[in-house]
């Protein structure tokens, strides 16, 4: 396969890039390690739409956050993705975290975040938040803060990168790059690829992946992961906060938080934990401990026992050192580009960094330009949020959407069969969970999983030894009962 350009990776940082490159007329492919889009960190983070207050001024960071930001406001409506703009609080009590907030307000008003103000007593922040811990004094509202679904935004990005002509290849893991003078010749567990410019948007791998062209290792970085576990509780808590609810940040991050999410559930964490390793999202004892504990700091009466739905975690990818973006060509390897060590606020700052990176290829001297009949690829309206006429009409167009598969979230069998065959379909039964909702209810798929296994088995004739949970080793049947087929 020849290309102009390959990305590799379809996190956030991939599609969006994906995305942008799609308004313009150049060849390009983005290929993933796994089976579908968004299945590393962008599908496992706080799903936030920082207002930009937290990046030190003047770095690429600060610039990404609030112009991605805007940028996702105005994309909402155009690709229809669920997000909403709750706006976030910034809490703190003692004279040390008046302090830090004192400086995030200043920090975000260099940044030029719009929409910043300090509550500066108690009354004010239990006028806006009733249900905060009573010891909360003081407070920097974030207007602009939102909530969003971080595989919605993907997957909306990547369908319209797709619908404009980018070929996306999935179960594609790129092993080893050879370097030309004028490409590059990558070799995949699909083939060989050759390409004029590479995008490396690998996120906890992009330190292995420019490896692959660098004759010195020690002239790249090296990706450190941190783990961060969450508690997703039940929807009956969903509006115990109206706001994002963040404690005052330290040197581990932004701390543990305690949001609504954008289907209406109530999300709390993340811990920050060094003892991972960049495959590792397992949940632990400790660090959903520490996650309780630490959220009572916030919200001091939060029943997890009986709320929990679902814990998971992703792993944030750091370079020791470097407190910023990178993003840039590489200085040894000519048309060769680096997005990396992309931590938070990586989700918020995808599609400017997709803008970012047109700027970059024009400065390096390619000339590109626009296709004229570039088209926006929407997500289809959850059935859940249509209005009785709506539902009738579609219902009298094909009887399938009114046949209800997930109760908890009011999920048809319209919309799943929809969904698997999209311009990047669902094979998964937590691909269909993904892009239509069916299983993010209280009983977590129990009820629907078997009935979607079963519309997936159908729509895409498959072995029922072939259908998997989610990744490559997740079969759903893993043996036949007397040997039969
Ligand atoms: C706990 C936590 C909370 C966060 N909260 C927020 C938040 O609220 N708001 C916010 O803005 N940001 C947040 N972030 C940051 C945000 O999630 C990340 O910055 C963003 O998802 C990174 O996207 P990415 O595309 O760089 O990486 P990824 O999503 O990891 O994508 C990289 C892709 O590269 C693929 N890949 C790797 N190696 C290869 C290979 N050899 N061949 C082919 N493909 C390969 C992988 O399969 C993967 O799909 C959070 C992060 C964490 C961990």
């Amino acid at each position: 396969m020849k290309t102009d350009l390959v990305i590799i990776g379809a996190g956030i940082i991939g599609v969006s890039l994906a995305f942008e490159l799609s308004k313009y007329n150049i060849k390009v492919i983005l290929v993933d390690k796994e089976n579908d889009i968004a299945m590393q960190t962008t599908k496992a983070n706080s799903g936030i739409v920082h207002g930009g207050y937290d990046p030190k001024p003047n770095t690429l960071m600060a610039k990404m956050n609030v112009e991605g930001n805007r940028i996702i406001k105005s994309l909402h409506k155009k690709l229809n993705f669920n997000y909403k703009e709750t706006g976030a609080l910034i809490i703190g009590s003692t004279d040390e975290e008046k302090e830090i907030i004192n400086k995030l307000y200043k920090q975000g008003l260099e940044n030029k975040v719009p929409g910043l103000s300090l509550l500066k007593n108690k009354k004010e922040v239990h006028q806006v938040e009733p249900n905060l811990n009573k010891e909360i004094s003081y407070a920097l509202y974030s207007q602009t803060t939102g909530i969003i679904s971080p595989w919605e935004l993907a997957l909306a990005l990547a369908y319209t990168a797709v619908s404009n002509g980018v070929k996306f290849i999935n179960n594609c893991k790129v092993e080893k790059i050879e370097k030309n003078k004028d490409k590059f010749i990558l070799s995949t567990t699909k083939g060989e690829i050759e390409a004029k410019y590479i995008f490396n948007a690998a996120g906890l791998y992009s330190d292995d992946i420019y490896n692959m062209v660098l004759d010195n290792p020690s002239d790249g970085f090296k990706i450190t992961p941190i783990k961060g576990e969450y508690y997703l509780l039940d929807k009956f808590l969903g509006s115990l906060v109206n706001k994002v609810i963040f404690q005052t940040p330290s040197s581990l991050g932004k701390g543990v938080l305690v949001s609504p999410t954008v289907h209406g559930n109530l999300l709390v964490g993340p811990n920050a934990s060094f003892d991972t390793s960049k495959d590792d999202v397992s949940t632990t004892i400790d660090g959903l401990k520490y996650v309780v504990s630490a959220s009572k700091k916030s919200v001091d009466n939060i029943n997890f026992f009986t709320s929990n739905i679902r814990n998971f975690s992703g792993n944030r990818a750091t370079i020791k050192g470097v407190d910023d973006f990178i993003l840039e060509e590489s200085k040894i390897v000519p048309h060769f580009y680096n997005f990396a060590g992309i931590k938070s606020p990586g989700l918020t700052s995808g599609p400017a960094i997709g803008k970012y990176s047109i700027s970059l290829l024009k400065k390096s001297g390619l000339s590109l330009t626009k296709k004229e009949n570039f088209i926006y690829h929407k997500l289809p309206t959850f059935f859940s949020h249509l209005n009785d006429n709506e539902i009738e009409s579609l219902i009298k167009k094909n009887k399938k959407y009114g046949n209800i598969i997930c109760r908890c979230e009011l999920v048809s069998e319209g919309e799943i069969v929809d969904s698997i065959h999209e311009v990047i379909p669902a094979t998964t039964i937590d691909g269909v969970k993904r892009r239509t909702n069916a299983g993010m209810g209280r009983c977590q798929g129990s009820f629907c999983g078997p009935r979607v296994f079963e519309i997936l088995k159908n729509e895409l004739h498959l072995d029922i030894d072939s259908i998997y949970q989610d990744k490559g080793n997740s079969n759903v049947v893993v043996s036949y009962t007397k040997g039969n087929k």
